[in-house]
């Protein structure tokens, strides 16, 4: 028997091991190994919602032993530390695993991108562990300004003002669902309703770049509609310890400070043999393969892909990452069935973005929603992806 081994258990490493499972009805003649630091999948396109403290921790841990129970895939809960893709081996933190194929999907870290002080005083928002410290440091800073009897809380008041640099997907979420967190700090401290305040920092000359000017400007002017202050074309230089300078000369003073403006590859992968891209991406070919590498598969968040149609490399979303992996689920499944690998067509069934707890932007072809319709579009299809892990149907996530 040929043994798979899947880096990582994440949108993309998970959709590989369930397809394969699913097409193979577990009789596959591959040997899967999926191996995760982690002993859960993560829901990580939720994990702002939690830092924001409209849905509780527990709601983005799906234990693994739930979604492969049943199934013919081998877990191995390890910290992967190093690639070899000339001996065909990993390092793990329990010992070597030796592969006929390799599937890498270890994701993305925060990419601080040497800004000075950054990473010293800003909280990243990736994992469930950084969205836990930043309610945290919330609730504190709600906490002592309302104990501070020496100062009055004013307007703007800089015990009571969230900074939040990068104006992408989860920085454009978070203020959102700042704002409804702070109304209901500010029902058990009242004093602080005049007082706080949520910036959010973008260096692009528009809010979500990914999206078009139009829907960026739109998301602009709902933001501000409650009340969040937002700065396009400006970009953060340094940071010290509840002060965000600017390139513009001007010094944001911010009690909790967040950075939520990129991802970069894991340094793992470029401490391993591969060629990357200057973010530490392995370029694949149309069949998601490394281009040094052909028995090597990337996907998702680390890898780049190369999309025929823009010409660009696909987008980093947990959207792309789980087609990518039921792609490759089948193409290994092909492999098997000694069938031709077909050329992998990224494709998008649209994007949804959340504008507070009951709103939300919801892009699909022509259909456009807003408001409430917008926001129960975005939680059906977080429904149906947590369904469909849980099942053996491929969905999409949002
Ligand atoms: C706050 C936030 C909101 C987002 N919102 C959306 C959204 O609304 N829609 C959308 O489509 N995308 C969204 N994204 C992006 C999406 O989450 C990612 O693009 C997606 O998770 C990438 O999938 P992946 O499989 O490449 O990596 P991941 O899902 O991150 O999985 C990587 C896995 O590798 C494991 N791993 C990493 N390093 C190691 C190691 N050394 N050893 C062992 N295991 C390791 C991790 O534990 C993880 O399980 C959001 C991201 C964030 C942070």
């Amino acid at each position: 028997m040929k043994r798979l081994v899947i880096l990582g258990a994440g949108y993309g490493g998970l959709a590989v091991a369930q397809r394969l499972d699913a097409l193979t009805r577990g009789r596959g003649q591959w040997e899967v190994v999926l191996v995760d630091h982690r002993d859960y999948h993560l829901i990580q396109v939720r994990v702002h919602e939690v830092a924001a403290n409209s849905i509780p921790a527990a709601r983005v841990k799906v234990p693994l032993s739930e979604l492969l129970d049943g199934r013919n895939i081998k877990f191995t809960q390890a910290r992967i530390e190093k690639i070899d893709p000339v001996a065909k081996q990993v390092q793990t933190s329990t010992g070597p695993i030796s592969y006929d194929r390799l599937v890498v999907s270890l994701g993305s870290v925060t990419a601080f991108r040497d800004i000075p002080g950054l990473q010293e005083h800003a909280f990243p928002m990736k994992d469930l562990e950084d969205a836990v410290a930043y309610r945290k440091a919330v609730i504190q800073a709600f906490k002592e300004a309302a104990k501070d009897d020496a100062e009055p809380l004013r307007k703007n008041d800089p015990r009571l003002t969230f900074v939040i640099g990068g104006g992408g997907l989860t920085g454009t979420e978070l203020a959102a669902e700042m704002v409804d967190f702070c109304n209901d700090l500010c029902q058990r401290f009242p004093a602080a309703r005049k007082a706080y305040r949520v910036v959010l920092v973008e260096a692009a000359d528009h809010l979500l770049p990914q999206l078009s000017r139009a829907n960026g400007e739109y998301v602009k002017e709902e933001l501000r509609f409650k009340n969040v202050a937002v700065l396009t074309g400006v970009f953060i230089e340094r940071v010290e310890p509840g002060k965000v300078y600017l390139k513009n000369g001007k010094v944001l003073s911010g009690n909790v400070i967040c950075w939520a403006g990129g991802v970069q590859a894991p340094a793992i992968i470029r401490e391993s043999s591969f060629e990357t891209t200057k973010d530490g991406r392995i370029p694949t070919d149309k069949f998601l393969r490394s281009t040094q590498f052909p028995d090597v598969y990337a996907l998702g968040d680390c890898a780049a892909i190369p999309d025929p149609r823009t010409g660009k490399t696909v987008p980093l979303t947990g959207q792309y990452a789980e087609l990518e992996g039921h792609y490759i689920g089948e193409s290994l499944h092909n492999e098997e069935r000694n069938q031709p690998l077909t050329p992998y067509h990224p494709f998008t069934l649209g994007t949804s973005i959340s504008l507070g707890r009951r709103e939300a932007l919801t892009l699909s072809g022509p259909l456009r929603l807003t408001g409430l319709p917008g926001r129960l579009a975005k939680d059906v299809s977080y429904g149906k992806y947590e369904f469909a892990i849980r099942s053996n149907l491929p969905v999409i996530v949002p």
